[in-house]
Parts: C-alpha cells; structure tokens; sequence
C-alpha cells in the first residue's frame, strides 16, 4: 500500500499523520516539546514521531512543516522558535529515511490540505496561536507572492501599537494570538492567565472569561475584515490552539465583520486537529506545489 507521512513541528508540540493513496488518515501521533527545547532535541523528537509513522514498504514521500520562512528544504528564520533557524529539515530526513522529502512553511501546508479536501477555490486559512499564521489558495492554487505570502499576523491594525516580536507596531497578532488573549485577560479579570485558562474557563461558565473571548472576536473580527477587502475567499478556516475557544468568540467575529464590510462575508469554518500535518502529507504525496 502506497502512502504518505506529514508532520507539522510547532512551538510546543510535533505532530503527525500518515495518509493513504487516498489522502485519508491512517494513523496519527502527538508529542509534547519542553518549554525550552534545542535544536537537537526536537530533531529527535521528530524522528521518533516519523519512526513511529514510517513503515517498511511504500512510503511515498515525507512532508514537513515548520512555522516561519523556508527555503529550498531549509528553515531560514522562525520568530517564535528562533532556536530552530537555519536547519535544513530536507537534508536532515532524505538522509535518515531516503524518500522524497518536501518542506514547506505549516500554515502553506494546512492551506494546500484545505485545498485538497474542500470545493472552495478561494481560500485563506489563519492558525491562532503562539502567532498568527495565514495560508493563501487563489483559484484552486497556492497564492505565495514572491515567496512568503500569508504573513497575515504581520499587517498591522493599529499604526501606533505596541511592539512585536517582529519589529512592526501594532500587528495583528499582538491583539489576536495567545499574546493578545493574555493581554485582554489581563485588563478584565486582572489577574494573569494564559489563554488555554480562559478557555476553561469559560468552559465553566465564567462571566469575565467570556467576555475575555468576546472583545477577542471582536480584534479577530477586525483583522479577518482586512484580509477579505483583499482577498474576498469564498471560506475562511480556522485553525491552530486558540480555534479551540471558537464557539465562545465566533459569534463576536461575525458580527464585527458585519459592521465593518460592505462586501458578503465569507463562510467561517474551524479547522480538524492534524490539519497542517494533513496538509504536509498531501503535500508528499503530490509533490511540492509552487
Ligand atoms: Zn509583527
């Protein structure tokens, strides 16, 4: 039997999935990275998650992806890993497992895995989490640019507001990733709380964690406004930790989208666990799309 691995390396976890000739999931597995990991230590973590994936016969390719800019095969920068710049995933896992390997950014891979399972051709698929990610498919093709379209946590959303990691004032994802559910729960409950907590939170019905994930959809709404003047997609998926919460901020994006387009708003969906990794295995099984 033909088939294909993806795996998806995070910030905090490295996951993977292996799929059939038919792109349906085989087998999956999951596993935690430590708060302060090395560049050695994730590479054999991600090679105790292919080896658990990777059987003898019929592996068709290898697909990977890595949250931040990747060239030719090589993790160039990655702001929320910085320990993971410049390592050469292709070189690292055709070595080890001699079959196709193909890189590609996480958010790009999770795009093409939407592609190839949903009847949309526009699409743009954002990921919620230590940052925000964005992948792009414009009439049934990735959407890359010159090459690093989809840098959607980087728009800025207001000219003069705080700092990020990247340089830039006021981005989108000081206000709509993790950091910014950090910040808003900070300023209503006045206590510090990461965002899985208000998640549970308001899971149990807390009144000031849900109003938390309320004026979150409202930022989220806001920036997702943005994007569609641009890109006008038949569907937006969302993905990545935070879309966990979606049911208590969905409500609040789709309204503050209402307000603020003229144009129709898209559908909205959530994403599936596994759908970067989905992605990347697709990916191997195609071959890379440029
Ligand atoms: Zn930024």
């Amino acid at each position: 039997m033909v088939y294909a691995v993806g795996v998806d390396i995070g910030g905090s976890h490295i996951e993977g999935v292996r799929i059939d000739s038919r792109k349906r999931v085989t087998n999956k597995t999951t596993i935690k990275l430590p708060k302060r990991s090395t560049k050695k230590a994730a590479v054999g973590m991600l090679y105790s998650v292919l080896d658990g994936l990777c059987e003898d016969k019929g592996l068709k390719g290898i697909g990977i992806g890595v949250a931040g800019a990747v060239k030719d095969g090589v993790l160039i920068r990655s702001p929320n890993s910085p320990f993971m710049d410049s390592t050469d995933f292709r070189k690292l896992v055709s070595g080890k497992y001699e079959t196709r390997v193909v890189v590609d950014n996480d958010v790009t891979c999770m795009a093409f895995g939407e592609m190839m399972k949903r009847d949309e051709e526009n699409i743009l698929v954002v990921t919620l989490g230590t940052g925000i990610g964005g992948g792009l498919v414009s009439g049934g093709r990735l959407y890359r640019g010159k090459s690093h379209a989809g840098e959607i946590g980087h728009m800025s959303i207001r000219f003069d507001g705080p700092v990020c990691v990247c340089g830039n004032t006021g981005c989108f994802e000081e206000y709509a990733s993790a950091r910014g559910v950090r910040r808003l729960a900070a300023e209503i409950t006045g206590r510090k709380m990461e965002s899985h907590t208000v998640f549970e939170q308001a899971a149990k019905g807390n009144k000031a964690a849900l109003r938390v994930w309320k004026e979150y959809g409202k930022l989220l709404g806001t920036g997702l406004s943005n994007l569609c003047f641009i890109l006008d997609p038949e569907v937006i998926v969302i993905g990545g930790g935070i879309s966990e919460a979606s049911e208590y901020f969905m409500e609040a994006v789709k309204k503050e989208m209402r307000n603020r387009m003229f144009i129709p708003l898209p559908k909205i969906a959530v994403a599936r666990t596994y759908a970067n990794a989905f992605g990347a295995a697709c990916m191997a099984l195609e071959g890379q799309p440029r």
